[in-house]
């Protein structure tokens, strides 16, 4: 049985160091997450290396939705755009997909649009019918137009004031980093080789070509040499670092902008369902959504640098207050804000100087004269398919013979998932009903290995008023490769992204159970617990 703990870093050292693989992923986010999965699936040796943890970079940062962008479609039509349209459709095509192969950690999500004039309503109704036509998917319910009374009972916050009714649409949302710990811990249990905290540092070229990387171990400063006879650059944000170092002539292809989010409590969001508003002031949508017991506002678009911890500015927090303002009739303040973090989107470079809110989110495979095949752009909605692309090209005639199969592997939690598994830990573990359903959500099937564990010790909550348990903290470092208390309290718990305060007061439990049960000396520990805390502190502050 394949290990999915990160703690035996010597053991990691020489799986990484042993043989030649196949194929060698650089980065670990959805897009290599994705790959390596895709690949380990039809058979390759596969190793992936991330230089923080899993889903640390755009992909545990983004708004959550499975989608096809309604907004995307709007541009299509207007502009004629096929490649726009296609997109779209490819979108929503996956969504059904993602629905389907995990669906503890994915739903269907109302979302209702407050329109304030008349004509909007058959508008964005047509719009929307086009968006249903095109996702082909009986699963999720139709749309359709809501009166003013019953989107004034929906969302009791939104203005009268000419208020004319709203259109409801469903879509699809998700826990983003749960989802891209849920791709690597199932590449590793089909036989991937995983390792976060490995930075790709310096290529390994001959006549050059490329055949792997060194690459620096954070946690230990060990050097390792990985040989492969395909690398893939999966770096997000980051792709056009590894570009230069591979093929110094290569030019650069990637603009980056930041997304802030902020997170209010749940009585922020619309009953039952998103809100989304359809044109903020500098032609973006906003949407606030109810997410893991709290509600999730976003997001914004400003060009940015490069950042492993890229951080929401005051900016960007007064922006979102100020657009809901407008919408809101209670006034949403600093002191409701519970988290606010950002993401860095890769977009792939006009060639126009379009704003970045107009690069199409498409994405972009090329592979480089050393060989360094590169994946970058696109969506979390797409990850597969990209995935698929990319391994495809890796494979060259190959391809056709090896095809794809990830479009009907269940991911971690989602194998022996069922319905009635939210009822059964009630029943059979005494959970109280929050427990049992976030739980449910985040472990699907393995929830109950959860309540085994804390069957025996540890039902204590790490903290009040939230519903994550001691016992998770054992499992995620045993099985689901987190090595920091910030993995655990950020990743596998989401506690982080959901409310700073209550994480920071969460870590020292963490600190000293992770401590105990990998055996760290003080040093160790206080290391994790400084680190971890600086973090933290980075999702409940803006930056300067
Ligand atoms: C604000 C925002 C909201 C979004 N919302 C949505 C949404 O709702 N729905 C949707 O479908 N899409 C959404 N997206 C898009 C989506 O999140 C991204 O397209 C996707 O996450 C990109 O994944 P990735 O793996 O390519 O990049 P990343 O997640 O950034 O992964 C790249 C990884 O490479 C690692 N790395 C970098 N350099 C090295 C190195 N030298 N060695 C090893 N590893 C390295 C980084 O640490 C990082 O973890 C959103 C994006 C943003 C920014």
């Amino acid at each position: 049985m394949p290990s999915l703990s990160s703690h035996d870093r010597h053991r990691l050292h020489l799986e990484l160091q042993q043989e030649e693989f196949d194929l060698l992923v650089v980065g670990g986010g959805a897009t290599g997450a994705g790959i390596a999965l895709d690949a380990t699936s039809r058979g390759l040796c596969v190793a992936l290396i991330e230089h923080g943890d899993f889903a640390s970079g755009t992909s545990g940062r983004s708004t959550k939705l499975i989608h096809g962008g309604v907004r995307y479609l709007e541009k299509a039509v207007k502009e004629f755009d096929a490649g726009q349209y296609a997109l779209v459709r490819e979108a929503l095509h996956e969504r059904r997909t993602l629905l389907r192969i995990a669906p503890h950690l994915t739903r269907a999500l109302g979302l209702l649009t407050p329109l304030y004039h008349r004509w909007e309503i058959p508008y964005y109704m047509a719009g929307l019918k086009m968006y249903e036509w095109l996702a082909q998917d009986r699963t999720l319910q139709a749309s359709r137009y809501v009166s003013r009374d019953l989107a004034l009972k929906m969302c009791p916050m939104l203005k009268k004031e000419k208020l004319r009714g709203g259109v409801l649409y469903y879509d699809g949302q998700f826990d983003d980093a749960r989802m891209n710990v849920a791709l690597v811990t199932k590449a590793v249990q089909m036989g991937a080789v995983a390792a976060n905290y490995v930075s790709a540092s310096k290529p390994i070229l001959k006549d050059g070509k490329i055949c792997g990387f060194e690459a620096v171990d954070s946690i230990d400063g060990k050097t390792l040499t990985i040989r492969a006879k395909v690398t893939i650059n999966a770096t997000g944000p980051f792709c056009d670092e590894l570009r230069a170092k591979t093929d110094p002539q290569a030019s650069k292809i990637l603009e980056t902008s930041s997304g802030a989010h902020i997170i209010l409590p749940r009585s922020f969001s619309a009953r039952e369902s998103g809100l989304l508003i359809p044109k903020t002031d500098d032609g973006r949508v906003l949407f606030l959504l109810p997410w893991l017991g709290h509600t999730l506002v976003g997001t914004t678009d400003t060009p940015c640098s490069l950042s492993h911890t890229p951080r929401a500015t005051e900016e960007d927090v007064a922006y979102i207050l100020e657009q809901l303002s407008k919408y809101f009739s209670v006034k949403v303040t600093h002191a409701d804000i519970l988290s606010c973090w950002a993401g860095i989107r890769p977009l792939v470079s006009p060639s126009s100087d379009a704003s970045t809110a107009q690069i199409s989110r498409e994405h972009y495979l090329e592979k480089l004269p050393s060989g360094l095949i590169t994946i970058t752009g696109g969506k979390w909605t797409t990850y597969r398919v990209m995935a698929e692309e990319t391994v495809d090209m890796a494979l060259g005639d190959r391809a056709k013979k090896l095809p794809s199969k990830t479009a009907t592997i269940p991911l971690t939690g989602a194998e022996e998932f069922a319905p009635d598994t939210e009822s059964r830990l009630q029943k059979e573990f005494k959970w109280d009903p929050l427990v049992a359903k976030y739980l449910t959500r985040a472990y699907g099937s393995n929830a109950f290995k959860i309540s085994e564990l804390a069957d025996l010790s540890q039902r204590r909550h790490l903290v009040d008023g939230h519903p994550h348990l001691e016992a998770e903290v054992d499992y995620a470092m045993e099985h689901e490769l987190a090595c920091t208390s910030a993995d655990i309290l950020c990743r596998r718990l989401r506690l982080g992204f959901l409310d700073s305060k209550a994480a920071e007061k969460a870590l020292p439990k963490v600190n000293a159970q992770l401590a105990k049960k990998a055996d760290w000396n003080t040093k160790r520990q206080e290391h994790d617990k400084t680190q971890s805390l600086a973090y933290i502190k980075t999702l409940g502050r803006t930056a300067k």
